[in-house]
């Protein structure tokens, strides 16, 4: 589930608030409490992942793959595989545009 932020429109992340976890935005001030308890554990590791695709220097050195961008059919794109959960579940592969002015990232 993605939820978009509805000041700029970048995907928000969900992290642990001090009462309840809430949806931040990584570009500007916008917070959203989520009132009901998030039973799913799974939140906490896709802020984990966001951290790690949110930094610029862990797009470096990638490699790029013959993959077309969702949003602007670049035909090429940076590829890395991160295991997001635990040790037997396959590796999730993560893109981001080779595009210097779209620079879109999505998973697979
Ligand atoms: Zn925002
Ligand atoms: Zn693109």
């Amino acid at each position: 589930m993605l939820t978009f932020c509805p000041c700029c429109a970048n995907v928000l992340i969900v992290e642990e608030g001090p009462k309840c976890y809430r949806f931040s935005c990584n570009t500007c001030p916008y917070i959203h409490n989520i009132q009901r308890k998030i039973a799913n554990r799974k939140y906490p590791k896709l802020k984990e992942v966001d951290d790690v695709l949110g930094g610029a220097a862990a797009w470096e050195n990638v490699d790029s793959t013959e993959e077309t961008c969702p949003r602007c059919s670049h035909p090429r794109a940076f590829f890395m595989q991160i295991q997001t959960r635990s040790a037997d579940e396959p590796m999730t592969t993560f893109y981001k545009c080779c595009s210097q002015s779209c620079g879109h990232r999505w998973r697979e």
